[in-house]
């Protein structure tokens, strides 16, 4: 039966997954409404009901921070390998290929160079559809690629994070990735170069416990959830009751732990103002 799957799948997959097929028209918000995909694109990813703030891959991202949608990709040539050769329900050497094959993407960090509001800055993207944006040592080692280029260039370097955390399946390889990026953030401030963070929907885990909580001015998405481990855990822990908006951006603002909240029709101008601000 191997023609079945070898050719006639091929065929029925490439048919459902054409460009106008409804799956692509229409994605579903949180609050249960349905939302067309070119209405959302014009409403920068948020939801017109509710205001929900959607996951942006990494070009929507990039598209938005930088003037006229213009910039650089940095190339990285990094090898993803498995150190541990870790093997739970999948190898961690599949799961790589399939989100690979998901997202057309090598992993889940990006870095570009380009303008926000005229002036040249460096941005690094941590993009949750690859792995839930974990950081391995592809991620880690891209951040330090970022932030050696904004100090080649002398230029401010936003980190923006959307991360489930460290990469189990890279183990203590991925725990490591938290010094390295701290070390990394050490070097920008020696060399007087601005780091802005960005923290959007979710930010947690070992990312919340690095470089995404080091900036010199942090700012976090409207509504997006922040913190270490998770509200259960905690509360199982503590054995107390947390507030029903504890580890939001909005709670956290509250608290002192981050500086701005922005709802992402403001973002780039709120950007655009901590960059020449901190430039100074
Ligand atoms: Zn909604």
């Amino acid at each position: 039966m191997n023609w079945i799957k070898n050719f006639v799948k091929p065929k029925i997959t490439k048919l459902v997954n054409k460009k106008d097929s409804p799956s692509n028209l229409w994605t579903k918000c949180n609050c249960g409404q349905l939302l067309y995909i070119n209405d959302l694109e014009n409403n920068f990813y948020v939801c017109g009901h509710c205001d929900h703030h959607l996951n942006m891959n990494f070009k929507k991202r990039f598209n938005l921070l930088f003037d006229n949608q213009s910039y650089e990709m940095i190339d990285i040539s990094i090898e993803n390998n498995d150190p541990l050769k870790f093997k739970d329900l999948k190898k961690y050497t599949d799961r790589l290929k399939e989100s690979e094959k998901k997202t057309n993407q090598n992993d889940a960090a990006f870095v570009a160079v380009g303008k926000i509001d005229k002036i040249t800055t460096c941005v690094f993207i941590l993009d949750f559809a690859f792995m839930g944006g974990s950081m391995g040592q592809y991620v880690g080692e891209t951040f330090k690629i970022a932030c050696s280029k904004a100090t080649e260039l002398k230029c401010p370097l936003v980190a923006t994070t959307s991360s489930g955390g460290a990469r189990m399946q890279e183990g203590l390889v991925s725990l490591m990735q938290l010094p390295k990026t701290v070390a990394a953030i050490n070097l920008l401030n020696e060399k007087k170069i601005p780091y802005i963070t960005l923290l959007t929907n979710p930010t947690t885990g070992g990312v919340s416990a690095s470089f995404a909580m080091l900036g010199d001015i942090i700012i976090a998405e409207k509504g997006s959830m922040i913190g270490f481990a998770g509200k259960r855990v905690i509360e199982e822990t503590i054995k107390e009751k947390l507030p029903e908006n504890f580890q939001t951006a909005e709670y956290l603002l509250e608290h002192g732990m981050i500086d701005i909240v922005v709802h992402r029709k403001e973002l780039k101008e709120k950007i655009s103002k901590v960059i020449s601000h901190l430039k100074k």
